[in-house]
């Protein structure tokens, strides 16, 4: 069966907001590990405080960009429906579209 133009461009949007969700999972449980390995590094304290502050502005901007996403089927914000936000939601908030494809 092959998706049609319209559906492939939807499953793309979709993919791009997986890959923003996993990057920021990424991101938040590889933040101790990470400041573990720049304390074992004995680097000077403020490129420490640098690096771990770089770390969390990076989570911020992923977490920022993953709230402001726009649903590739009803180009709604995908997370947001009206004052209600929820970036753990696994549908479109407006259309219901579902995050991961149904098997
Ligand atoms: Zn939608």
């Amino acid at each position: 069966m092959t998706d049609t133009p319209e559906q492939e461009r939807i499953n793309a949007g979709l993919k791009r907001i997986r890959t923003f969700r996993k990057s920021l999972g990424v991101i938040v449980l590889g933040f101790i590990p990470v400041v573990y390995l720049l304390y074992l590094l004995e680097l000077d304290e403020w490129l420490f405080m640098s690096l771990g502050v770089a770390w969390v502005c990076l989570g911020v901007v992923i977490e920022l960009v993953i709230g402001f996403s726009r649903c590739p089927a009803c180009r709604g914000y995908f997370h947001v429906r009206g004052m209600t936000g929820n970036i753990f939601a696994r549908k479109c908030m407006n259309c219901g579209v579902p995050l991961k494809p149904q098997v």
